[in-house]
């Protein structure tokens, strides 16, 4: 799919001599704290939206989180690669469309569109890959193919699309992945029997279908039903694919497997990470060593005293917040200023702290350039950047303390309350002769352009 244009990130100057920092993010496997890339290379995939209901400010605080983790990575001179999905065919977009009487290909279609120019406004970096569920059907269709011939799925045969489970002489069918067929599974959340079975159920599973293996086999391919989308499947029939196997099959595209840190909200953990991460292994044909080295997930935001979820519709949307003239940036300190992993409660308050943030640097940056156009020839220059989300080169200077602050506190489990504090510190201070610098930092590695 078309993304949308990358912000220019900053070059900042780096110590000299010494190693960057290396980037540790929690790690929901081992809930430890882990480098988040280990090599020249660092890979993301992040979950992307189901085309409905955006972007509402769950998902910008989710995909903040991977925009930080990217511009951590950049700073410390990785080559960051990012791919992400849109789920534009899935149950919950079509019954949408069915509810509210629009074609689901014009809703989806509506809503990306909206989603692009929510991340725009808020200077997400884009994925170098972008990838629509039905674009990624003749991949998935071979994917499951290549599974069902290993032995790792089966069909559950169906009669006009009805669930009986039992009749012969169809010739296409439902597919299943078989979980026993991969060793590891249940490795990526470590939960339970009992907690998989209710996730499952409360998270679009279907754990008493007929003719399943298993109460946990995930779908793969969904048979044609009446009245709904469905696209050739080779040898499995007309149909579509499931939302698992669909992310595993764009992220190995995208980025190889294995890849450095899988990530998404905290609500995906399961069953679509552990689910995808099992597709993983067995499509690359790596077992173990085709999962995601590291998987991230990003706390889920309440509002006015529940979950900010799409089901009671109790939803703040980007779009509306900018069409009242929101500072952009505005949302994004509003939400820099909490973890990423905390559980926290979107209100207004929390939108008025983030804009006069934002003013309090604005004017320490402006009072600084007042004073070096004042007195010119003292000031330290700004450094040059470059579009594309790359960073090349880095200008000789001296590190600020401020920067060099931000840069602790992000390489910290992303600890971006601790590095807005830093600047909050040195924007009350009276020293501000590194002002370029720190609002270079600011722009590349908060995003937020002062
Ligand atoms: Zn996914």
């Amino acid at each position: 799919m078309r993304t949308w244009p990358a912000p220019v990130v900053p070059a900042l100057p780096q110590p000299a001599g010494a190693g960057r920092l290396p980037v540790r993010v929690a790690d929901s496997t081992t809930r430890t704290l882990r480098e988040a890339a280990v090599g020249e290379r660092a890979s993301l995939y992040a979950c992307g939206i189901t085309p409905y209901d955006a972007t509402h400010m769950g998902h910008a605080n989710t995909y903040l989180t991977f925009d930080l983790l990217q511009r951590a990575w950049l700073d410390a001179g990785k080559q960051v690669v990012y791919a992400s999905n849109v789920t534009d065919v899935d149950d919950p977009l079509l019954e949408r469309a069915t509810a509210t009487g629009v074609d689901w290909r014009d809703l989806a279609a509506e809503q990306t569109d909206l989603y692009r120019s929510d991340m725009t406004a808020l200077r997400m970096l884009p994925p170098a890959t972008w990838t629509g569920a039905v674009e990624s059907i003749p991949q998935v269709v071979a994917a499951v193919e290549a599974l069902v011939a290993a032995g790792a799925a089966y069909r559950i045969p169906t009669v006009n699309g009805t669930d009986d489970g039992g009749a012969d002489g169809n010739l296409y069918a439902d597919v299943y992945a078989d979980l026993d067929a991969d060793a590891d599974f249940g490795t990526v959340a470590g939960f339970d029997a009992e907690t998989m079975r209710m996730l499952f159920s409360q998270r679009g599973g279907d754990p008493d279908r007929p003719g399943k293996r298993s109460p946990l086999d995930p779908l793969l391919w969904r048979m044609e039903r009446p009245d709904e989308p469905a696209w050739e499947g080779g040898s499995l029939g007309r149909g579509r694919p499931g939302w698992h196997i669909e992310c595993a099959v764009i992220a190995r595209d995208g980025l190889g497997l294995p890849f450095d840190v899988q990530g998404g909200g905290a609500d995906l953990l399961f069953p679509h990470h552990e689910m995808s991460t099992s597709h993983d292994r067995l499509i690359s044909g790596l077992g173990a060593g085709g999962a995601p080295r590291v998987h991230v997930h990003a706390g889920l935001l309440s509002y006015q005293g529940a979950k900010m979820s799409k089901s009671l519709g109790n939803l703040v949307f980007v779009s509306r917040l900018l069409a009242d003239d929101v500072d952009p940036m505005a949302i994004r300190l509003a939400l820099l200023s909490h973890h990423y992993r905390e559980e926290w409660e979107w209100t207004d308050t929390e939108l008025a702290v983030g804009q006069a943030r934002l003013q309090r640097w604005r004017a320490a940056v402006a009072d600084a350039d007042a004073d070096d156009s004042a007195d010119a020839g003292t000031g330290v220059g700004g450094v040059g950047g470059v579009g594309d989300g790359a960073v090349v080169g880095s200008p000789a200077a001296t590190v600020s303390p401020t920067v060099a602050a931000m840069r602790a506190a992000l390489a910290n489990d992303l600890d971006a309350p601790g590095a807005l504090e830093a600047v909050d510190v040195w924007a009350a201070g009276a020293q501000h002769h590194d002002h370029a610098q720190v609002k270079d930092a600011v722009d590349a590695l908060l995003g937020v352009a002062l």
